[in-house]
Formats: structure tokens, sequence, C-alpha cells
């Protein structure tokens, strides 16, 4: 086989459909039966070009019916390695082990965690990671977002819609998200925003009742929704390709990482900007650059 596609969502569909269109031998390989892990966790999406607002789940769903409609094939496992054999890369997953000259890994990014007193305590107990995934639970209640990043801002829109009040909380003086979704927050009515604020600890008996911050102050809330960041899923190529000190892969925009033969593309690439647009650009240079290798 010429290529393995490592990774189902927007910057591996994408490499899916330019995969289909150069002719060459491929197969995507995913391990989430959604695919699209963060995308699939997005409510909406207001800057991809074409679409003035579209779901982040409708989004990777027409990626996905894209890909499908053009014959990519894709199958439903995930990778536990990736070695660098003679002449390719040797892919085992749970089942079975595949051969393929290139690979491109889209590996993508998961939530970072806080690290605060109560944090592991609560998980599905109070404490979450996605708005999307269980805002529901909190419908009506008062809930506190952690993070001033777009992710952040996102997820309070989205909870400003479910919940009677949402108390973003931030370490700084200001956002790190963009300007227009910022402005957007500002002019909803049921959030309140503590700049300078710090978790020091989330209590509650069963279930979360209120966090503490780090001056003492206490905020009463039913759910903790932590946006601070995301972490890359690097580590199936840690061994083969350079990565960065925060654990991303070092690519430039040609995506050749370097391993040679392996490219990455996606939020698992080191980049100054991580959005759907970006990860769909990477997916179609990953495959010019794959291409390009193949025929050499
Ligand atoms: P991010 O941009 O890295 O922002 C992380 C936020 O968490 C920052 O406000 C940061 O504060 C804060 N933070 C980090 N560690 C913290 C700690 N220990 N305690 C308190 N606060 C902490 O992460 P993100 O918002 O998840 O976004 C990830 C990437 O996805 C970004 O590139 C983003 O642009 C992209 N994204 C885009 C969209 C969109 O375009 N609609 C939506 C979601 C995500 P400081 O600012 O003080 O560092």
């Amino acid at each position: 086989m010429d290529l393995i596609i490592i990774g189902g969502g927007a910057a591996g569909l994408t490499a899916a459909i330019y995969a289909c269109r150069s002719g060459i031998e491929f197969l995507l390989l995913d391990s989430s039966s959604s695919m699209g892990s963060q995308l699939t966790q997005t409510d909406e999406i207001e800057n991809y070009t074409g679409f003035e607002k579209i779901g982040g789940m409708e989004l990777i769903t027409k990626f996905r019916a894209h890909a499908k409609a053009l014959g990519a094939p894709m199958k439903n496992a995930a990778v536990k390695q990736i070695a660098k054999t003679d002449g390719g890369f040797e892919i085992t997953t749970a089942k079975e082990s595949f051969f393929a000259k290139s690979v491109i890994f889209c590996g993508g990014a998961s939530h970072r965690e806080l690290g605060v007193k109560g944090e592991k305590e609560f998980s599905g107990k109070g404490v979450s990671y996605c708005a999307v995934c269980d805002g529901f639970f909190y419908r009506g209640k008062t809930v506190c977002v952690i993070g001033g990043g777009d992710t952040a801002v996102t997820e309070a829109l989205y909870l400003s819609k479910i919940c009677a009040k949402v108390n973003v909380i931030l370490r700084r003086d200001k956002f790190r998200a963009q300007g227009a979704l910022v402005k957007k927050l500002e002019e909803t009515a049921n959030v309140e925003i503590f700049y300078k604020s710090q978790l020091a600890e989330i209590c509650g008996n069963n279930l979360v009742e209120r966090v503490v911050l780090t001056d003492g102050r206490s905020v009463e809330t039913n759910g903790v929704f932590i946006a601070v960041g995301i972490t890359p899923n690097s580590s199936l190529v840690a061994d083969l390709a350079e990565t960065n000190a925060s654990g991303y892969v070092v690519a430039d925009e040609d995506c050749k990482t370097s391993c040679e033969g392996l490219f990455v593309a996606g939020d698992v690439r080191q980049k100054p900007l991580r959005q759907v647009i970006t990860a769909c650009s990477d997916g179609a240079n990953a495959v010019t650059s794959a291409v390009d290798f193949l025929n050499e």
C-alpha cells in the first residue's frame, strides 16, 4: 500500500479526499466510531469559509460523506504502534497489521487537565471537558467555565443558551480568544466574567456544589467545564519524529517530519493557528508531499 492515513478528523478526511483524487492506493484508519473527535464536540463554527454558521457534527459529517462519495477506503481501528521498516512502515492495530510506504499521522489533540484539588474526584460528577457532550445535564442550572481561549468562550456561549447562569473564570485580565467571540460573550446577559481569577479547589459532596478561588472567594455552581487548552496526541510518533517541548510534531507547511515518509497534519503538528480550516489545509499539503515522496 502507498499510504496509510491515521485519524479521521478534519485533517485526515481532507487527506483522504486528496488521496482519492491522486490515484494512490491508501487506507484511512480511525479509532473512534464517530470520527473527528474535536469537531464532534464543537457546537458552532463561524469561521470555516463558505459556511456563515455550521455545527461541528454537521461539518464533520459532510467531510466524511465527501470522502465516502469519492470511494475513500476507511477502517474503524485503533492504531497501537507505528514502526519504521525497510521501505516503509508497519502499522499495528488490535487485530491486524498493515504495511505502507508512507504515513500521514493526524492524531489531533485532546483537552488538558487543570490539575486542581477535586478535579479528578468530581470528574463525571460535575466536572466536564465538553459542553456539547454534557451541557444538557445542566439545563436551568449554574455552571462555571474555566479558561479564556476560543474553546472556553465557545463553550460558555453554548452553555449560556441552556443554563440559568454561566460564570467564566480566567486567570488573566484579558481573553486569549478571538475578539468576535469575546464581544458576543460580553453581550450575553446570563454570563458573568471573573478576570484575574484562578481555581484553588472544586468542592461538593457527591456532586459539585461550589468552586473556591485562590483569593478565597467561593462561587456556587452545579458544574465546572474545564477548557484550559489542548495537548497533542503525538505519542504514537514521538519515537519516530522530532517533537517540540510541548509535544507537537515538528513539521513545516509541507507536513514533512524528521522521519522520511512520515507526514503529520492537523492539530498534532507544530503551527501557529489551530482551526478546522488549517487542519484541512494540512491534509491537502500532506498528501501532496506524500505523493512527491512516493514518486521520488
Ligand atoms: P488555548 O487557546 O491554548 O487557550 C487556553 C486557555 O486556558 C487560555 O485562556 C489560558 O490562559 C488558559 N489556561 C491554560 N492553563 C491554565 C491554568 N493552569 N489555569 C487557568 N487557565 C489556564 O486553548 P483552546 O481554547 O482549547 O484552543 C485550542 C486551539 O483550538 C486554539 O488554537 C484555538 O484557536 C482553537 N479553537 C478555535 C475555535 C474557533 O475558531 N471557533 C474554537 C475552539 C478552539 P492564558 O491565556 O492566560 O494562557
